[in-house]
């Protein structure tokens, strides 16, 4: 599976503009296959989703990187993954930051991603919630980078208060069929929509959602 990996870096990623050589390394590093039930597991480097079980899909690993390059992590933060699923964008974001917070709404999936998380030796860094990602998780506030992997017509407000100053939320905004994905920016005066790219996830499900 390395050398399927080592080629999903390269065509999938860097070929199409991906450049954080962090996010690359990180990527290069997890393994993907580890995060999905046996029977998709010769999917794991496919160019595209793949199911999860209970209708959800582990990301395309572009959409995955994508996200984490637009986080523009360092190394120091505590982040916020709103949709954690197979916990595989989870795992690359502790690659990338110190602390990071992650909570799914189906309770099977949170316990899954857990054990997964936990054999694969981040369950220092990577705390798995169960419950509703839309209101965010204020016990453990503020975030430096909050990323969101199901689609909301909107941002949801309790994210955007989550952050800290200059802290980024990337989160797929639109309609059940098309959305982009947002890159939004605390500041002193108020949201700043940075960039936004078109894609396509499940929809979030919760209060502020769908
Ligand atoms: N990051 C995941 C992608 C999972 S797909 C991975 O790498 O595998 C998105 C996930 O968001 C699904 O598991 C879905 O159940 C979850 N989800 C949808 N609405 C949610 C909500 N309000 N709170 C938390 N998780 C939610």
């Amino acid at each position: 599976m390395r050398a399927e990996r080592e080629w999903m870096v390269e065509h999938q990623l860097r070929r199409r503009g991906i450049e954080d050589e962090r996010v690359l390394e990180a990527m290069a590093r997890v393994p993907r296959e580890a995060f999905l039930p046996l029977e998709e597991r010769d999917r794991a480097y496919d160019d595209g989703a793949v199911p999860i079980g209970a209708g959800q899909t582990m990301s395309q690993p572009y959409m995955v990187a994508l996200i984490c390059e637009q986080l523009a992590l360092r190394g120091l933060e505590r982040v916020l993954d709103v949709g954690t699923g197979s916990g595989y964008q989870a795992a690359v974001l502790a690659e990338l930051a110190a602390e990071v917070h992650t909570i799914e709404r189906i309770p099977e999936l949170a316990e899954r991603a857990r054990e997964t998380l936990a054999a694969l030796g981040y369950g220092a860094r990577v705390h798995v919630h169960a419950g509703d990602g839309t209101r965010g998780l204020a016990e453990h506030a503020p975030y430096a980078a909050i990323a969101v992997a199901a689609a909301a017509p909107e941002p949801p407000p309790a994210l955007y208060d989550q952050l800290e100053l200059r802290g980024r939320l990337v989160v797929p905004v639109g309609d059940l069929r098309e959305q982009r994905l947002e890159v939004v920016v605390r500041s002193p005066e108020g949201p700043a929509v940075l960039r936004s790219v078109p894609c396509r996830f499940v929809p979030l499900i919760g209060r502020d959602a769908f």
